[in-house]
This record gives structure tokens, sequence and C-alpha cells, in this order.
């Protein structure tokens, strides 16, 4: 049973023609149920009916032609209730209705199931037969199943489409809905990267070419041979000749008459060469997955990894074969700092992320930029989104692919609009940061993701507020040495010498992997990251400490911050390991007459556990910084990085926003300073609730800060304290939303904040 589902699910998801791939499902289904009539109906929103979109059992000719209201019949009624109905006599049912084009006279029982994907119901499947019989139980946990799993490939199967749509009418264009990453308008050409490439990854897709195709293959097989006959000379000697025989059964696979034959055909036939050797790939290894010998089975593996690698070869001329584009909008899986740094920043316009969501570190370096991103749309793979003249709309997380000429000069006004807002905003950054009352903020900037990449005005600045030093650890193949981190932070600090520099010890794990270090985990933001991993290996912790220390000499504006505390003993051992390095730097500097300055240490607050221990950690520490991103991922239980949970993910929730004021409260009481770091502080509606309830220093995207400043001084701090009360009265993130909304209006501030 479960083989059957996995089959029918991955035959619809690797035909690339939607009709077809409906057109197999059903005959599938049909086939393995062992029933009369199998059906697909799809909702369309616009027209509120399910079109019957393939049927194998009812007429044919009405397949495109019939189209049921959401509240009509009883397709209408398995959408309605969201959930299957099973029933042994259909036409005796009061929502029966008569569709005499589908001519269905003939059949009695029918079984209908919705699927939904993300609480939206996107079409019917059904099952019918002429017996008058109730479809029995695994019947009907087949097709729910099957519904559930089918939901996300239809998802992707449409958005494939509205991707392949042009612009043959003026007002036609494909758009994508996705989760608004950045804020900001953008138009380029799609330029994909791709880090790693597996079978998983790949969507097949046909090609006019075949001959540029097998070109293709051919050089990925000569390159791939000539891999396995370096390997197998490297191995000679140290692997058995039993064990060595493999790479001539990869040889003889590749050859001709073998797999090569096969992918060769498939090409013949119009697929182009990734998808070919995908189809071909996956058809052998499956057939030597459902052998019962052992032995057997093992080759299956053996044909995968010959596949990825021939993969490996066809991807790598690809991509060596796409010039970049004059604007890029690059697309990737999950966009890395390494692969912005691969993009010149002149000619990177925008960010499109597969995976990841709103506070992903890939939107957060997007905003550090000061460029659009969009997040989230892996239902559409990567291949499609190649050299496509795409607008990015990053306020609503929506792309639009190649738009008609109408659409683009509308969205080349709005891209004007924002930039006279800019400048509206620029013009304030030289002014002082204080309300219209005259009450004094703070505001600094959050740098290190892409630090040579971030534009920064230091002069108009508190100085950096967090400094995330993962950057430089990503970027190499090993950890960077003492010597390295003393350079770049002397950089930093001196970037800002006269002014506070908070610099973050080392925040590895949950979305941020090192290359060299690889951390596989099951929940990786509840696991091993930030100062949990620094901690278990203290020769990090303290080469990292001592180069902050060191780089201070001669500046004295160095503050440490300890991401990820979740527990008084971690501030202890990191304390005292500061220490250790303090008292080491000053022996080796005794007799000299270089004086070690004193640096200041915070705790960044991001676990809810340690807002709970305030009074403890004022007694032990400097300063501390709330990391709204974490705050509120570890608050709400919602994974930050995770497009599905998105909409829960809100920083503006009644729960967050309360925990924020008491703490604010509590942090006046102790006199312990406490500043925000978090995305909420670069948000005009974030940074109005924060400033009404009592903070005043906060750190930010440097492109996000003449913004912030020109609103702060627009607001007068009696009329914010007006409004607390009943921002903390409100019961959703909407609620609060709307009543900043409000406010911005009354005050004729919010047509100038947004495009
Ligand atoms: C935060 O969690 O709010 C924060 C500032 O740190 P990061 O986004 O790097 O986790
Ligand atoms: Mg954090």
């Amino acid at each position: 049973m479960l083989s059957q589902l996995r089959r029918i699910v991955q035959d619809v998801a690797q035909e690339p023609v939607l009709n077809n791939a409906l057109a197999g499902l059903v005959s599938n289904v049909k086939n393995a149920l062992n029933t009369e009539c199998c059906s697909v109906y799809l909702a369309n929103y616009e027209q509120q009916h399910f079109m019957l979109m393939a049927t194998d059992g009812l007429n044919p000719e009405a397949v495109g032609q019939v189209a049921i209201g959401f509240s009509e019949g009883l397709i209408g009624w398995v959408g309605q209730r969201e959930e299957p109905i099973n029933l042994a006599q259909a036409q005796l049912h009061p929502r029966f209705k008569v569709t005499p084009e589908v001519s269905e006279d003939r059949f009695s029982a029918f079984l209908g199931c919705p699927i939904i994907h993300h609480r939206k119901v996107l079409g019917v499947l059904t099952i019918q037969q002429g017996e008058s019989r109730v479809f029995s139980e695994d019947e009907e946990s087949f097709l729910v199943t099957l519904g559930v799993q089918l939901a996300s490939v239809l998802v992707h199967a449409e958005m494939r489409q509205a991707a392949s749509q042009n612009s043959k009418s003026p007002q036609s264009t494909g758009q994508l809905q996705g989760l608004p990453g950045a804020p900001g308008i953008a138009m380029g050409e799609g330029f994909v990267l791709e880090p790693s490439s597996d079978f998983d990854s790949i969507s097949l897709k046909k090609v006019d070419d075949p001959d540029k195709e097998l070109l293709r293959f051919y050089k990925a097989v000569k390159i791939t041979k000539a891999e396995f006959n370096r390997l197998a000379e490297r191995m000679a000697g140290h692997l058995p000749p039993d064990a060595l025989a493999i790479f001539d059964v990869y040889h003889q696979l590749l050859d001709a008459a073998s797999l090569g034959n096969e992918i060769e055909k498939q090409i013949h036939e119009g697929w182009c060469a990734k998808s070919a050797l995908k189809r071909v790939v996956e058809k052998f290894a499956r057939q030597f997955d459902d052998m019962d010998d052992a032995y057997l089975r093992e080759r299956g593996t053996d044909i995968r990894d010959l596949g990825q690698r021939v993969l490996n070869h066809l991807l790598d001329t690809e991509q060596r074969h796409h010039k970049l584009p004059e604007k890029v909008v690059l697309v990737a899986d999950n966009v890395t700092a390494t692969m912005l740094a691969e993009i010149p920043r002149s000619q990177l316009v925008a960010i499109v992320s597969l995976k990841g969501s709103v506070n992903s570190h890939a939107a957060i370096m997007a905003r550090a930029l000061g460029i659009p991103a969009v997040m989230g749309l892996d239902e559409l793979p990567l291949f499609h989104w190649q050299s496509k003249r795409l607008i990015v709309d990053g306020y609503r997380g929506q792309i639009l692919v190649a738009p008609a000429e109408a659409i683009v000069a509308e969205y080349q006004t709005l891209i004007s609009e924002d930039v006279q807002l800019s400048a509206r905003y620029q013009s304030e950054m030289h002014l002082k940061a204080q309300s219209a009352c005259g009450a004094p903020f703070s505001l600094m900037v959050n740098a290190g993701l892409a630090i040579e990449l971030e534009s920064s005005q230091p002069a108009y600045t508190d100085g950096i507020g967090l400094y995330r030093t993962e950057f430089p650890f990503i970027m190499r193949n090993r950890f960077p040495t003492e010597a390295e981190q003393i350079e770049l932070y002397k950089k930093v600090l001196a970037s800002h010498s006269t002014k506070a520099v908070v610099m973050r010890t080392l925040d590895v794990g949950g979305d941020k992997a090192l290359p060299y270090f690889s951390i596989i985990e099951e929940n990786p933001f509840l696991g091993w990251r930030g100062i949990r991993l620094t901690l278990d290996h203290p020769e990090i912790f303290l080469v990292q400490i001592r180069a902050m220390l060191k780089a201070n000499i001669g500046q004295g504006n160095l503050h440490i911050l300890l991401p990820m505390i979740s527990d008084l003993a971690e501030v202890d051992e990191s304390l005292r390991l500061i220490k250790q390095a303090t008292f080491e730097l000053t022996d080796e500097l005794a007799g000299t007459e270089v004086q070690l300055p004193k640096a200041k240490v915070g705790v960044m607050i991001e676990v809810p556990s340690i807002m709970y221990q305030l009074p403890e950690l004022a007694r032990k520490i400097d300063f501390c910084s709330v990391g709204t991103n974490d705050l509120t991922q570890y608050l709400l239980a919602v994974d930050r990085n995770n497009p599905r949970v998105a909409a829960l993910y809100d920083a503006m929730h009644p729960a967050v926003l309360r925990a924020l004021h008491q703490m604010s409260l509590q942090a006046q009481g102790l006199q312990l300073p406490m500043s925000i770091c978090g995305e909420l502080a670069g948000e005009p509606a974030g940074v109005l609730i924060l400033a009404a309830m009592g903070y005043n220093k906060f750190s930010m995207n440097s492109s996000n800060l003449a913004k912030i400043k020109w609103l702060l001084r627009r607001v007068d701090m009696s009329e914010l304290q007006l409004l607390l009360p009943e921002i903390l009265a409100c019961q959703s993130p909407k609620q609060v939303r709307l009543h900043v909304q409000r406010f911005l209006d009354q005050k004729q501030l919010l047509n100038q904040l947004r495009a």
C-alpha cells in the first residue's frame, strides 16, 4: 500500500504538465483501488468552483468543461466540510446534483476526499463504483493519505504552471506568493545558485534541442569516467580487487548498452539531460530497492551514487554556462552568506530563498543589504527560476514572473516612490535621534552578516549594537586563526572608534552552519547552538575572546555579548573563560607599556528562561541585549526558519509584547542597561511600541536606521504612552498592527512609510 502510494505521488510530481499528471493520477488510483472510476476536481477561487480536471470513468469530454460551484453537489459538499464523504448510494443524498455532461448514472457508490494545503482546499479526489456499497476503511484511508501527500505536489505543479505563464496578453503574469523576507521592490533576472545537487531537487523538464542535451550528457559521462579512473588508481593497493571492481561496473553502467542507452533514449524523447538522468537512475534504483536479495538491493545505492556523480558534472557545466545578468535576482534553495559574496553587490538587486522564513538569517542578510527578499517558495523547483525576468515585491512576499509591460511600468512607479522616500529619510540622518518632545534614543547598527557589503554611516549612528561574528567563520574552510580574527575585529572596533561596539561570540547552529563543522540535528534551533557549542569547545571560545581583547588594545570600546544563554551556569562559565583569557593576555603583556582595556560583558536575552533570572543576571554582567528574533521563536514555539508555520511567527504577538514590557520595567528597576537588537527594533510599528515601553537603545540593520530615526523624530513620548495600554490589551498580532496603523494614520505618517 505504502509503495503504491509513493509511486502514485512520485509520478504526479515528475510529470511537468499538470493535465498529464492528473490524467496519470486518476488511472493509477483507479487501478490501485480496483474501482470503476476516479476523478479529480481542482478549485478555482476566482470563479468559486471546482473544475473537473481528469477522470478515468466519467465522460472524458467533460474534462475542463464541467465546473461545480463551491456550494453545489457532493463535490462542493466535500470542499465545504473539508472531510471525506463516503456514500453507498450517492444519488439518494440530498446534496447530489445531476450533472448530465459527466454521465455518472451507472455509479452508485461515491467516496470524495478533499485535497488541502495549508488549510486551503485545493481540490477534490473522488472514486465511484456501480455497486451500492460503502467504500471500506482501507480504501478511505488510502484516499485520505493520498490527498494529504498530493497537496504539496499539486501546489508545486500549479506554481510551475504560474511560473511558466508569460506575457502574451498585456495583463497576464505568473504571480507567486511567498513570505515577505525584506522590504522593497526590485526587477531583475533570476540567477540560480545550487550549493548541492541531489535528485530530489531536480524537477523534470523538456527542452527543444535534444542534440545539445546529448552533448552535455556525453561530456558529463566523460568527466565522470575520468574521475572513476583516478579514483580506481588512487585506491589500487588500498582496496581488495573485488571492491575495486565496482569502478568497472560503473564504467559498464555508463556505457551505451546500459544506463547510458536508456538515458540517450529519454533525451531523444525531449527530456533535458538532468531530467533524463533522474528518470533513468530512479527507475533502475527503485527496481533494485524492491529486490529481496540484500546484495542486489545494495546495487540501488550504487546506481544512485553513480547518477549523483554524473549529475554533479552536468550541473557544474550548467552553472558555468549561465552568465551573470546585469541585475541579479539571486535564487537559491537556502541563500547563504557565501552565495551573497559570489555576486558583486552592484549587480545584486534581490533575493529569493526557496527555504526559510521571515527571520531566517538569509532574510536578515537581505535586510542588512537593503535589498528586497521573498522567502519560502520551495514548491517551485529551482530550475524554473533561471534567466526568468522577475519582479520581487518584498513588501508583499510576491514574485511576478515574466511580467507584462503594463505591470513593469506600474512597479517602476513604486520603485521610484521608494527611492524618494529613502531620500527623505536620509535627509535627516545627520540630525539627533530623539522624539519630537526631545527624548533621546540611541540608534546603533547590526553588522557582521555581510560586513563588507553593508553600508553604514558611523558618524550618524551610536555604534554597533550587534556585531555577528559568524560571517568570517562561515566564509572559510576552517576556523579562523587568532591573528585573522584580531585583524578583522580591529577594523570593526576602529570603524566606530569613539562609540560602543558590541561583539557577539560565535552563534552558529540553528540555520547557520559552518562548512567545515557540520551539525546534523533533529531540532537544530533547540540544539547545539551559540554558547552551548562554544562552551563545549573552549578552544574555539578562548581564541575568539583573546582575539577580541587583543583587538581592543588601544581602542577600549569592546563589549562582549554572549548568545543563547539559557542558564546562569553558562554565564558563570563564560565569565570564567573571559577572565582566564584576560589573565593570559595580561601575563603576555607584563613588562610592556601596553594596557589591556577592560571589556564590558553582556548577555543576549533570547531564550525565555533567562527572562526570569534578571536579578541574578544583573549582578553578574554589565548589560543585556534582547534578541527578539529568537525570543519570539522560543516563546511561541515557532521555528523562525519554517515557512509552514510562518503565519504563527510574529513578534507582535501579545505574549511577546507583554514579556518585553515586563522586562523593560524590571531592567529599569535593576538599573540593568537593556537594548533591543532583534529585527523588531528596525520595524516602524515595532520601534514605536518598544519606545512606548521605555526602551531607548535600539540596534538594527543599517538600511532601516534612517527610516526609524525619521519616524521617532515625529512622535511624542506622551502619545506613545497613551498608545501602550491599548497595545497591551490587544488579543492578536493583527489587532496590534491595526492600532499602530491607526496611530500612524492619524499622524499622517502611514503613507510615508511604504510605497
Ligand atoms: C535575535 O535572535 O533576535 C538576534 C538578534 O540574533 P540572531 O538573529 O542572529 O539569532
Ligand atoms: Mg538570536
